[in-house]
């Protein structure tokens, strides 16, 4: 009773050091609390994990052992009517030595699936046949692979009533682990826990003790479940804990500028001279931003929209708020081709105010192709404070790129961005006018940060807190419906059928796009877009206008050929996925993804989300398995995206088929990942964490009372770094 959670798990007498590497290796375990917070995936109800000895014939049991040797199939003869059968059957020996046999019918792959040396729970009813005992068409539950001589212990597990499964590879089984788990529970001292007593009782959470051995030994379901909201509660609290420390200390150390919207400023004439209302979504984000922008700290509001659903238009509003306090505001996009789009879209927006006309509005674009001399122009009217507004791609992030008064910051497409890129925009204010104001500490714009990948509200609760998060949650009137179509080799006449589609719809002056994975042809087998494009030029369209669009291409010819595309110069667009987001052309109205398994769902959402703006009734066709086979997990991204158009709904599935870790973006962030909470699961619990965080961060925003020293280093614990850790997280 001596070992420490935070001991080399070689201190566990059962793992060596062999052991110790493969741990590492596998599952980057390398303390006693990494092996135990290696948790269970889950847990085989098994009140009959049983040695053979204590088995009763015609009750149902499950037996552990290891597969010894199948013998060869065999076929019962025909009888007049019934289909022949097929049987498949193997031995299996226990820990004790004693020898049962799996009857298997009709599923001749087992013994392609359950080679010799597999260790697993087999369970099913127990017959006697002859002096032998055996259970046919078991359900089967691998447990790993062991060498001869070697095996789980049957009286080990026996015991348990629940048998807890782990994330396991080939040569670490599941039996392993829950060996060396079990072996440092023995041996572990009692835990220390880190919560105040008050919120352990007002929230019914066992001790960390209690729950630490309880998520891998339970008695049954109750206290597995019990212990498992003790432990999500710590991961999520602990987070809640840093965002909101962190938003404390934001709040102490910098200072904002006002930008309320001004009655009768441009900002308001714009949106009346818009040809159409705002829609309902679009009026609720007018709201919650004319509060941000009114009050004196800065602004960090998340703004998430369905591609299409109108993010622009309340961005160049935000914007306008600033020109009316007397301020400037910049638009940030990933790339080029945007950048040109929306300063088209904000130019012609803005025409009937008045744009680069005496006395209109200055809007300026930045990229890393404006000419040497405009480019000089352009800065020094930044800092002079000639410029309104500019729209640009990181080229606004460079050197020499200052505002005399930057009000407001808009960052779309936040994601392509890395977090140092996104803050870097908001550093960009000359430090004059803010000494002559008379501010002391930094004084940082107001930032709207928009994303059409739609975060699950499990997920933004988690990260940003609804507070600062305002979803377009409704289409502008008049999308038209998209129908999307999966299509796979076996139906390959669909391609023709297609391409013949695709010429009809051409005629009438509808538009196509081709996205393929590739520009090139590359390392992996996938269509690229230069072949593909030589191909449906040559082969396919000979009669039609075929363009390429690739990042790989010199900028004015990219965008002679969208140009051209955009015009009805050409009816075909193929292209990478530089068109994923945000081009906006009406008279497309046909998407072709070319080996769609390889892209993500959120990824395809986008791409369809290209088509559908107006030009009519619109098609997404998915090409997939076409150059590679199809994995489970791309098989459920293509079903999700083929069965709904609803960016939520896609957003929720993707959670669940990645995962809460890499959602996380933790490689970006340096944030450890979520190890047992399930977000879409324990979407309470976030709220309740966040309410108890803030409470506890809104009395002592440092941690400075004696009653939360402890909270403190777990914190710092888990966020190596404490504080700075979470600077990653910040939506602007
Ligand atoms: P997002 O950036 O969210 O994908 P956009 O801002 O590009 O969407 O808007 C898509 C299209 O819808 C644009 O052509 C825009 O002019 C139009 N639009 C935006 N708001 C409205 C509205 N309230 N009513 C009608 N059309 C709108
Ligand atoms: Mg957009």
């Amino acid at each position: 009773m001596s070992l420490r959670l935070d001991a080399p798990v070689t201190a566990v007498a059962e793992v060596g050091p062999k052991a110790a590497k493969a741990l590492d290796e596998a599952f980057g375990v390398h303390t006693v609390r990494d092996l135990l917070e290696h948790y269970p995936r889950r847990y085989q109800d098994a009140g009959e994990v049983l040695d053979l000895a204590e088995v009763e014939v015609g009750e149902p049991a499950t037996l552990i052992g290891r597969l010894v040797e199948w013998s060869p199939s065999r076929r019962t003869r025909t009888r007049r009517g019934n289909r022949p059968l097929t049987i498949t059957e193997a031995r299996v020996r226990q820990a004790s030595g004693a020898v049962f046999t799996v009857t298997f019918f009709n599923q001749p792959w087992r013994n392609r699936q359950l080679r010799p040396g597999t260790v697993a729970a087999f369970s099913g009813k127990v017959e006697r046949f002859r002096s032998e005992l055996k259970i046919s068409t078991p359900d089967v539950q691998v447990l790993g692979h062991a060498e001869p001589g070697e095996m789980p212990d049957a009286e080990a597990l026996a015991h348990q009533r629940l048998l807890a499964l782990y994330p396991a590879t080939e040569s670490l089984p599941s039996w392993k682990l829950a060996g060396w788990v079990e072996a440092a529970l023995n041996e572990l001292e009692p835990v220390g826990d880190w919560l105040p007593d008050t919120i352990r009782a007002e929230h019914g959470l066992m001790s960390l003790d209690a729950a630490i051995r309880g998520i891998h030994l339970p008695d049954d379901h109750d206290e597995r479940h019990a212990a498992r909201r003790r432990l999500v509660f710590d991961e999520l609290f602990t987070l809640q804990l840093g965002l909101q420390w962190r938003r404390a200390h934001l709040e102490s150390t910098t200072a904002g500028v006002t930008n309320p919207p001004v009655t009768g400023g441009v900002a308001d004439r714009f949106l009346l001279s818009l040809p159409f209302a705002p829609t309902g979504a679009q009026d609720r984000a007018f709201v919650d931003l004319s509060e941000d922008l009114g009050r004196p700290w800065p602004m960090h509001r998340l703004l998430q929209g369905d591609v299409g659903s109108g993010k622009t238009l309340v961005a160049v509003w935000a914007m306008l708020c600033a020109v009316d306090n007397g301020r400037q505001a910049a638009l940030m996009v990933p790339t080029e081709v945007l950048a040109e789009q929306h300063h088209r879209t904000l130019t012609s927006l803005l025409a009937p105010l008045g744009v680069n006309v005496l006395d209109g509005l200055r809007v300026e674009l930045l990229t890393a192709s404006t000419t040497t001399a405009s480019r000089r122009r352009i800065l020094g009217e930044l800092l002079s404070g000639d410029v309104d507004l500019v729209v640009g791609t990181h080229a606004l992030l460079e050197e020499g790129v200052r505002f005399a008064d930057l009000g407001v910051v808009v960052v779309d497409e936040q994601h392509r961005f890395g977090v140092s890129q996104r803050v870097g925009l908001k550093e960009k204010r000359s430090a004059e006018a803010d000494t002559a104001a008379g501010a002391t500490g930094q004084v940082l714009p107001d930032v709207l940060v928009m994303t059409a990948t739609p975060i699950p509200r499990s997920l933004a609760l988690t990260l940003y807190g609804d507070l600062d998060v305002t979803v377009l949650d409704e289409l502008p009137p008049g999308r038209e419906p998209i129908t999307t179509q999966l299509i796979t080799p076996r139906q390959a006449s669909r391609r023709e059928k297609l391409y013949g589609f695709i010429r009809e719809q051409a005629v009438q002056g509808q538009r196509a796009f081709v996205v393929c994975p590739l520009v090139e042809e590359g390392e992996i087998p996938a269509t690229n877009a230069v072949e593909e494009y030589e191909r449906l030029r040559k082969h396919v369209f000979p009669d039609l206008e075929v363009e390429l669009v690739h990042g790989r291409m010199r900028p004015d010819d990219k965008e002679s050929a969208m140009a051209r595309f955009r015009a009805g110069q050409a009816q075909v667009l193929v292209s990478t996925t530089v068109i994923e987001v945000g081009v906006d052309i009406p008279e497309a109205t046909i998407m072709v993804v070319e080996d769609a398994e390889r892209f993500g769902i959120s990824q395809l959402h986008q791409l369809r989300g290209r088509v559908g703006r107006g030009g009519g009734r619109s098609f997404c066709v998915l090409f997939a398995g076409w150059n590679a086979a199809l994995t489970k997990d791309a098989e459920r991204r293509l079903a999700a995206v083929a069965a709904t158009t609803d960016g939520f709904e896609l957003s929720e599935t993707d959670l669940d088929i990645r995962g809460e870790g890499q959602l996380f973006g933790s490689k970006q962030s340096g944030l450890p990942d979520l190890k047992i909470t399930r977000l879409r699961k324990d979407v309470e619990m976030v709220e309740t964490t966040r309410a108890v965080a803030r409470r506890v961060i809104g009395d002592d925003p440092d941690f400075e009372f004696d009653q939360h020293a402890d909270l403190r280093r777990e914190v710092v614990r888990r966020y190596e770094g404490g504080l700075e850790a979470f600077a990653a997280l910040e939506t602007g």
